[in-house]
């Protein structure tokens, strides 16, 4: 098994030599990721100018750091290694649950890969201290690639680790709240500026990827790429018939 391994949080982020380390159990894995920080960058792709990039060592392994996004690496990276059958994206440092999934840059880098025909896996872990403590997660990581590695009927899927995990669970996208808030401020000259921060959310909708993780569990949470929303198109169809619509399927 060919495995291209990225993140959004930069080649040197710790998260990513775990899932690295880890990884190479599984297959042949080479990493392409990008030269700094690009967390919260979703799925941008750098379309204005070239990309480049340069070989970096990376624990005896294949690393590439890439001045581009996250989605951007791994474009790169599968056009330059074929036949790469899953795209592992993290271990990002901050979780990627509910609606943080519109701007997460972690799971870009899986998004992509789906796009680019191969299946796409989203790691991510809440960071408490000054790092995630990387020994006691491993072992899941491990149960979860063990898992979703070989089931190829499962595209795309957004893992969460609790810091302390108890056990895997199945789990929904949380929806129903959006803990992104915009914070005024003032800088030291006094003039008026913006945070677009995270504040927590105390409710949360049982069975999503929020309620597991905060029961301890790593919450598996299947994707798909087609946001069309079927049971909307087929009313609008019969509301609004309109002659260049195909008929209901
Ligand atoms: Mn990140």
């Amino acid at each position: 098994m060919r495995l291209l391994i990225t993140n959004d949080d930069g080649i040197y982020s710790p998260g990513i030599r775990t899932l690295a380390r880890i990884a190479r159990r599984f297959g042949e894995v080479c990493v392409v990721a990008p030269d700094v920080e690009r967390s919260s960058t979703g799925h941008a792709i750098t379309s204005n100018r070239p990309l480049r990039f340069h070989r970096t060592e990376f624990e005896g392994l294949m690393g590439y750091r890439v001045d581009g996004t996250p989605a951007d690496c791994v474009a790169l990276g599968m056009h330059r290694w074929e036949g790469i059958d899953v795209v592992l994206s993290g271990i990002n440092m901050g979780p990627n649950i509910g609606n943080a999934l519109w701007h997460s840059g972690t799971l870009a880098g899986a998004k992509q890969g789906v796009l680019f025909g191969a299946r796409g896996i989203a790691l991510s872990t809440p960071v408490t201290g000054d790092e995630p403590d990387w020994e006691r997660l491993e072992p899941f990581v491990e149960q979860v690639l063990e898992l979703l590695l070989p089931d190829e009927t499962l595209s795309l899927v957004n893992v969460n680790f609790p810091s302390a995990p108890r056990g895997l669970c199945w789990a929904k996208q949380s929806v129903r709240h959006y803990d992104g808030k915009v914070i005024p401020g003032s800088d030291p000259m006094g003039r008026s500026h913006y945070w677009f921060t995270v504040e927590p959310i105390e409710a949360v909708d049982e069975g999503s990827d929020r309620w597991a993780v905060e029961r301890g569990y790593v919450a598996m949470t299947p994707l798909r790429l087609d946001l069309t929303d079927h049971g909307e198109l087929r009313l609008a169809k019969e509301r609004h018939p309109l002659a260049g619509s195909l008929p209901a399927s």
